[in-house]
């Protein structure tokens, strides 16, 4: 019996809520959208393809995720970052991850190492430098001085809490050439977080789901309406009954804006390769490669 192959197809986010992008920020996207579609010309799973261009866009440090993740407001950088594979369901995650350079790499640790899916705090620190990934000794001075420039403004933080919605929330979601999915996310959360805050990110069914029986899906947005809206799972479950990426999305942003008044953005790839790019924000900073067709852009389809 020949087994099928599969075209690869990979998209990549880069946040949404936020002003247009910058070029540094395009181009970024541009090379991790690069390196994840040749990882999986070559053959490459899903999982490592999605991991390998969420860890590029964590170290570059024009998002907030990994290097330019935002402090809380405690002045302490904790991130959260998660991936999940659509074969087998394997997931993994960490949240309010501190001292690690790319969380996205802690969570595969999570998900290839560990019998757990979620590990937070300390304990997911540790058992990131037990697997001996690199560090992160302290927040760069870009981050202090974005953290001091958001603690200085007048306006009191629960009242502009929804409009400084982190920007640059970092994703991808992947199919690859034995028709395996992929999904993952990492950030830096959003503005004048409570120290302890976790957003939908690390929360497998919230902000990132992949299952080969559906599709996978990468959210950003307001982490506390994704959360509620049940959002990736929600739309991985609209495309098992039928729905298109782009259908499933809509609705599914929509019921969110509309219960928890929330706004967000998703990358959504079904297991046939059809895929989307939806948001309820004026712009989201993405890009999709499949075959010859290639597009990065800060807005897609704004609904
Ligand atoms: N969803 C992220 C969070 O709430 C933020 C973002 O995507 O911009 O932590």
């Amino acid at each position: 019996m020949t087994r099928r192959r599969f075209s690869p197809v990979f998209l990549v986010h880069g946040g949404c809520g936020g002003p247009p992008a910058s070029k540094r920020q395009l181009q970024a996207i541009r090379d991790a959208l690069s390196e994840g579609y040749s990882l999986l010309l070559k053959g490459e799973g899903a999982i490592e393809a999605v991991e390998k261009s969420i860890r590029f866009l964590e170290e570059s440090g024009f998002f907030n995720a990994g290097r330019g993740g935002k402090l809380q407001l405690d002045g302490h950088l904790r991130l959260d970052a998660s991936l999940m594979e659509g074969k087998r369901l394997r997931a993994g995650g960490v949240a309010g991850i501190e001292g690690i350079r790319s969380p996205v790499s802690a969570a595969r640790k999570v998900l290839e190492e560990s019998p757990h899916v979620l590990l937070i705090g300390e304990g997911a620190a540790r058992f990131g430098r037990f697997h001996k990934l690199a560090k992160m000794t302290r927040p760069s001075l870009q981050q202090i001085r974005l953290h001091e420039e958001l603690l200085r403004s007048q306006d009191p933080w629960m009242k502009r809490f929804h409009s400084l919605i982190g920007t640059g929330t970092v994703g991808a979601t992947a199919l690859d050439r034995s028709g395996t999915l992929a999904a993952g996310a990492s950030t830096g959360g959003v503005n004048r977080m409570l120290p302890g805050r976790v957003g939908d990110t690390p929360l497998i069914g919230a902000g990132v789901y992949a299952d080969d029986r559906s599709g996978a899906v990468s959210m950003t947005g307001e982490g506390e309406g994704i959360i509620r809206a049940g959002s990736a799972r929600e739309i991985t479950l609209r495309l098992e009954f039928g729905a298109t990426p782009r259908a499933a999305a809509t609705l599914s942003l929509r019921r969110m804006k509309e219960r928890t008044q929330c706004f967000a953005g998703a990358l959504i790839l079904s297991k046939r390769g059809s895929f989307a790019i939806v948001h309820t924000t004026a712009h989201m900073i993405g890009g999709f490669r499949v075959g010859r067709r290639m597009k990065v852009a800060d807005r897609f389809e704004v609904i």
